[in-house]
């Protein structure tokens, strides 16, 4: 038997803990201790004072749409979600097992080498052989060394509106998809929404499952679905396991409506994801000007102390083309967009692609940078949290249960600038 490597990475800027010094000592893949002066180990990586962050976490991702968007009949001219949703039907008919697994492979690949570890997919079941689910239970398993997946069963064109959705919802969970799906905004009539909320609901219960509806993807303020699902999973007491993605119209909606709203997401405990790349793009489509911003109220739920988190949605999908799998430009977008940029809110943003994530999916046991965690986390290329962002920082290295995902060497220039003031 081979003695586990021990790591000791010195002169870290552990996030959270960034303005002193520390060393992580790894062995067998977990995180030993955090601190200084820490025992030896064999091997010794200096990271030169740079921040050390959890891996990146994408709460929210469409992998079997990946690499469609410039295909055959995908091209959106409206820039709609309505005109998205009718171009996959299209595009959805010409995939088979292999080109989604392919598709999806290289979606992850572009994920997993900008930082990300942790990723939530939403995979479209409005299809009677379920192709795609098919493709991502594999990937998921085989993938599962080098990331976390979570597959949500969704149902794109519909539980009511797509004949027979909500059962292929159910026959996604039998076979082993981690959430219900739901897009209560796209059936036919409010109350059929509403119905496919209840639904929704009743297969988590029954089933044990978490929940993360795409929810109020609209600008219409009267689209109020968000209302009915935090109640349910109040009630059942299931909030903490439920994520509302999009949330879009409450964006739009009236000051007293969501400020009431507020106090009973605090109450139950729900999770938020917002798509800002996606939803500023996406949303606003019918206003001339002033243009809405599309997003949801990450303030104002940040600072109630209602999580949530950023996802990346589309990687160069029918509905926004220039996804790229990197959440720090996500994070860039987001922050930017919902106006949280205070020093203070600067060095805490990470979260919102980090630890907030993680609390979404449900997967903190694994998460973080204490002793006892798996020693999974990300080298960027700065010394803070705020240069970090305001740089756009890159990713040096991924480390995951102790080993290197990838490592990068520092940047460096063939030829290097000279900035001195030259006399003329
Ligand atoms: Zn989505």
């Amino acid at each position: 038997m081979t003695e586990p490597t021990r790591r000791k990475f010195i002169n870290a800027r552990v996030y959270r803990q960034h303005d002193r010094l520390s060393e992580i000592l790894v062995e067998g893949g977990v995180i030993q201790q955090v601190g200084t002066g820490l025992p030896d180990a064999a091997e010794v990586v200096d990271l030169r004072g740079r921040l050390v962050v959890p891996p990146y976490v994408d709460p929210h991702l469409h992998l079997d749409y990946v690499f469609t968007g410039s295909g055959p009949g995908a091209t959106n001219a409206s820039g709609t979600l309505f005109e998205g949703i009718a171009r996959w039907h299209d595009v959805k008919k010409t995939q088979t097992l292999e080109s989604a697994k392919e598709r999806a492979l290289r979606g992850i690949r572009e994920e997993v080498l900008k930082g990300v570890q942790f990723v939530r997919t939403h995979i479209d079941v409005t299809d009677p052989e379920l192709t795609g689910l098919k493709a991502m239970l594999e990937l998921r398993e085989e993938l599962a060394d080098l990331v976390t997946i979570q597959i949500v069963a969704f149902p794109q064109e519909g539980m009511y509106a797509y004949p027979g959705g909500d059962e292929l919802v159910e026959e996604a969970l039998r076979m082993g998809a981690d959430c219900v799906g739901a897009i209560p905004h796209f059936e036919w009539a409010r109350e059929i929404g509403e119905r496919s909320v209840h639904r929704t609901v009743e297969l988590a219960t029954k089933h044990d499952k978490l929940i993360d509806v795409h929810c109020d993807e609209t600008d219409d303020p009267m689209s109020r679905f968000v209302e009915l699902l935090n109640a349910l999973v109040m009630t059942e007491g299931i909030g903490p396991r439920t994520a509302a993605s999009h949330t879009c119209s409450l964006g739009s909606a009236d000051d007293a409506y969501a400020f009431r709203m507020l106090g009973l997401f605090q109450r139950s405990g729900m999770n938020f994801i917002s798509l800002p790349t996606e939803n500023a793009y996406l949303q606003g489509r019918q206003d001339s000007y002033p243009k809405r911003r599309g997003l949801t109220r990450v303030k104002e739920l940040w600072e109630a102390g209602v999580n949530v988190c950023f996802g990346q949605d589309s990687i160069n999908d029918p509905w926004y083309p220039v996804g790229n799998g990197d959440l720090m430009n996500v994070l860039d977008n987001g922050i930017h967009l919902a106006q949280t940029m205070s020093f203070d809110e600067l060095d805490r943003c990470l979260d919102l692609i980090t630890y907030n994530g993680a609390r979404t999916l449900m997967v903190e046991e694994r998460y973080g940078l204490e002793a006892g965690k798996p020693a999974s986390f990300l080298v960027l290329d700065a010394d803070s949290p705020f240069e970090a962002v305001r740089q756009r920082a890159d990713v040096l290295a991924s480390v995951r249960d102790g080993d290197y995902l990838f490592k990068r060497p520092e940047p460096s220039y063939e030829v290097e600038l000279d900035l001195r003031p030259r006399p003329r």
